[in-house]
Formats: C-alpha cells, structure tokens, sequence
C-alpha cells in the first residue's frame, strides 16, 4: 500500500462505501476523508494527495464542478486523477462525470480486480506526468543557467533585460547594470591552469551572489563576464554595489590574487531606452576601468549626466538612438 487517497462523500455511508472500494484494492497506505470541495482544498494544501475519490451522484454536482475548477488551476493539482464512485452501473452518470473533466468514473459494486486494474492505471499515469513535469523544469532550468557556475545564462540575461527595461520605460524607475570583467584572467589560466581558473569563476560567482539583492539578477554574460541587472537602483546605488563586489572578490582567500574591473550603467526616464543603450553604456565604463588601471569600478558618463542625449549610443544603434 503506497499512496494517499482523498474521500469526498456528503454522508458517513457514502465516505465508507468508497473506503471500502479502496481497501480490497491495497493501493493506498492512508486514507484523509471530507465532506465537500472546500474542505476537500484545505487537505490538499497541507498533504500529498494522490487521487481523489469522490461520491457522485447528480446532486453533488456543483460540488465536482467546483473541486474541478480550482484544481485545474493550481499546477502542482491539474494532473491529479479524480475518480468518481458511483452506487450502481448507471452509464448517463458516468458520461456525465466524464464529461466534466474527471479521469474515470467507476461503479462501487465493480469487482475488485477491475478496480485495482484501473485505479492502479491512473496512480501510474500521474507518476509519469509528475516525472516528465520534473524532467521539462529540470531542462528549463538548464536551458536558462550556466552549467559552470550556475548562474543565469545570456539567454536569461538577454530576456530580462528586454523586461526591466520596458519596466524602466513605463515606471520611470531607475534601472543599473553592472558589467564585472576578471583582470588579467588569461594570465591566471597559463599560471595555474584553466581548472583553477574554472575554480576562480565559480568562487567570483558565489560572491556575486551574495553581494547582490533577490531581486537582482546576476549572470554570466559570456568567458570570464559577468552581467548584474539591478532594477530600481539608481547610479549612486549602484555604484556602492559595484565597489562592495570589487573588494569582496579583492579579498578573496584562493591562494593568488583575483581582481575584477566593473563598469556601471544607470537609466531613468528615457522613452527611448533599449537594452543595447544600458550595455553599451556599462561596456564603455568598463573599458575606462581597465584603462585606468584595472581593479576599479567606473561609472558610465551618460548616467552621471555629462552625456547630455543619446547620442553616445549613435555608434551602436543609430535607428534606435535617433529615434
Ligand atoms: P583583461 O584584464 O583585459 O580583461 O584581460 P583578460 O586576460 O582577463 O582578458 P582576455 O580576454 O585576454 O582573456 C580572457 C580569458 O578568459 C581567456 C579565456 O581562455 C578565459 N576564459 C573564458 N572562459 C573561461 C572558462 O570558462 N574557464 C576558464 N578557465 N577560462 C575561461
Ligand atoms: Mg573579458
Ligand atoms: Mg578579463
């Protein structure tokens, strides 16, 4: 006996009629009863439920309809097999069970065999459902992280920052990114090897991580980059969360010293704002960073207001910033 079955029945009689269906089957190891959808609602919050059984008859109707309804709203419940229990063999009632969405209606005086067989069937069948939801979540997940050191990928950071920024546009919110680039890594790979290099990027991710808010979103932008997308955080913010990163990473304990550049993009109340403007924008800051000595953090001109339009932008996207 292994799974959980959930007993919906209006009466005592009812609940025990389709109790005792179950019970010739061996099926199920525990047995939770209830009288109605509502309270049929409260269990499955609080308990793992693997089919529900249910009296049925026309005039608990409603009841089904409504049970029906929030399940298949709720994803973790959509695939729970509902199976409803009828007294005798009358077929109109189970077509009209069928019909509102059930996965099976069965007669209580059915033998035990075929009850087995079919019950079993549909315990089965959502075992299937519930792997294949694991395995599809377990592949989005891969399709949108970074396999080295689990952070979001480009694909992620790319969606994102088309959704922040379009949030940007329509809240008038300030939006930040940072663009973090390790200092001399090609170095660190000859001297120590790439596995120690694959080391320092997984150590230099986790401290990304732990500097930055839930609501931040940090990704490996592509090598030994790193992007963090940081909405409502205006430049100065962002600035002090640059340089929190940077002497974090600066007082790694790895054995050689690790340093990292960082350039800082800001926007706010631009109408015309894409994604490529804050890149480039926290690019350019970036390669001033290295320019003036390498670890340093640098914030972009344009978000301090010393670039007075958009036309810094004009080299990367000209339709866009002479829009
Ligand atoms: P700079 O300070 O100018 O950024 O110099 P740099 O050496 O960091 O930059 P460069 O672009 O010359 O070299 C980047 C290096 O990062 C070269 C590449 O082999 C290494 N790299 C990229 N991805 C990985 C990775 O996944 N693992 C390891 N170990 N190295 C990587
Ligand atoms: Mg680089
Ligand atoms: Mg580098």
């Amino acid at each position: 006996m292994l799974y959980t079955a959930l007993i919906i029945g209006e009466s005592a009689p009812t609940r025990e009629g389709v109790a005792a269906c179950l019970k010739d089957t061996a099926l199920f190891r525990r047995k939770l009863y209830c009288v109605d959808a509502r309270r049929a609602i409260r269990w499955l919050q609080g308990h793992t439920i693997d089919m529900i059984c249910c009296d049925w008859r026309p005039e608990n109707r409603t009841e089904v309809v409504q049970l029906l309804a929030v399940l298949r709203r709720r994803t973790e419940w959509m695939d729970l097999p509902v199976v409803l229990f009828t007294a005798g063999d009358d077929r109109q009632l189970w077509l009209e069970g069928m019909e509102l969405g059930v996965c099976d209606c069965l007669s209580r005086t059915a033998p035990e065999e075929e009850l087995q067989v079919k019950l079993r069937w549909h315990l089965k069948n959502r075992e299937r459902i519930q792997s294949l939801h694991q395995s599809q979540s377990k592949l989005a997940r891969m399709a949108l992280s970074d396999g080295l050191t689990g952070l979001f990928n480009r694909a992620y950071f790319d969606a994102t920052m088309q959704q922040e920024v379009a949030r940007c546009v329509r809240t008038g919110k300030p939006l930040s990114l940072l663009m973090v680039d390790l200092d001399h890594f090609k170095r660190i790979n000859d001297t120590h090897g790439h596995l120690a290099g694959d080391k320092v990027l997984e150590k230099v991710a986790e401290v990304l991580t732990a500097c930055s808010r839930t609501s931040d979103t940090v990704c490996r932008f592509g090598g030994e980059e790193f992007a963090l997308i940081l909405p409502e955080t205006p430049l100065k913010s962002a600035c002090v969360v640059a340089e929190r990163i940077r002497e974090a990473i600066n007082e790694m304990h790895i054995g050689f010293p690790v340093t990292v550049s960082i350039g800082v993009g800001s926007a706010k109340g631009y109408k015309s704002l894409l994604p490529e403007h804050l890149i480039a924008e926290a690019d350019a800051a970036l390669y001033e960073a290295k320019r003036r000595g390498r670890n340093r953090s640098e914030a972009s001109l344009f978000s301090q207001g010393l670039m007075p339009d958009l036309s810094f932008f004009r080299r990367f996207n000209p339709a866009a910033a002479s829009a």
